[in-house]
């Protein structure tokens, strides 16, 4: 589990970081990064039913409670985390070190659904912990929260051989751990990033352009489909792609805070 990532490896990179995503004015001050957060306590505060210390409102329903419309499992997250490690039901457990069946806190109202395991989150058995999970911690520092206060996880469990978009029938034998775990997590939204996870959720859909930036809903949750981080990554210079991703993050921070 993630202990207070420390992912800016000095002031001059965290600086860079906030004005290459359009978001220097998080840096001013830690008044605004705090304006920035919901109010009310962190999210890792929140103890009871969770969502309800969360206030505002917004398509899932009553201030801080999620709108999912699917049963709640009566399993633990630990549970279906014990059950992924020794999972063998698809071909990507044969090319596995360690299955990555994802981590956070179990009350956040904030879900990232990632692709699947690269190569040091194979080797760490934790999800997004390379190059592009840097970024994204970083990406979730700029939204005012320590990766610790969200859940992270992968439409597969297991990595895909060289780094392959995971095929069909891997993904579909892998799907009932997921949506057991939002079944839990019950989060009040959803942030897919890249294709993979938004056809996890929206399979009809046939270009992320079509969708990226705004929430769509699937079983009464709003989902935020954008950019993978190591599409970000590929595409390094280019400021206008990162301006987007961090635009989409804006609207979901507003969605929590009930704006
Ligand atoms: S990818 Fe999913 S279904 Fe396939 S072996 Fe890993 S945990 Fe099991």
């Amino acid at each position: 589990m993630d202990k207070k990532s420390k992912p800016f490896s000095d002031l001059a990179d965290r600086i860079r970081f906030f004005e290459e995503i359009g978001a220097g004015f998080v840096f001013k001050s830690e008044a605004p990064r705090r304006a920035a957060r919901p109010e009310g306590p962190r999210m890792a505060d929140v103890r009871s039913d969770y969502g309800t210390n969360v206030p505002g409102s917004g398509p899932s329903g009553p201030a801080g409670e999620s709108g999912l419309d699917l049963p709640r499992s009566a399993r633990t997250l630990e549970d279906i985390a014990a059950e992924v490690r020794t999972c063998r039901k698809c071909g990507l457990a044969a090319g596995r070190t360690l299955a990555v069946p994802g981590e956070g806190n179990p009350k956040s109202p904030l879900l990232f659904v990632g692709e699947g395991p690269g190569h040091d989150e194979d080797v760490q058995g934790r999800p997004f912990v390379g190059r592009a999970g840097q970024l994204l911690t970083k990406i979730i520092q700029a939204m005012g929260y320590d990766r610790s206060e969200v859940f992270i996880a992968n439409v597969v469990k297991c990595r895909p051989p060289e780094n392959r978009v995971p095929h069909r029938e891997e993904a579909e034998t892998c799907a009932p751990f997921l949506l057991e775990q939002i079944s839990v997590l019950r989060p009040r939204v959803i942030v897919t990033l890249g294709k993979t996870a938004v056809d996890f959720f929206l399979p009809d859909v046939k270009a992320m352009g079509m969708i990226r930036g705004n929430f769509q809903e699937w079983h009464g949750l709003p989902i935020m489909p954008t950019f993978h981080p190591s599409y970000l990554i590929r595409n390094e210079g280019n400021k206008e792609i990162k301006r987007m991703v961090w635009n989409d993050m804006q609207k979901v921070m507003a969605f929590l805070r009930g704006d």
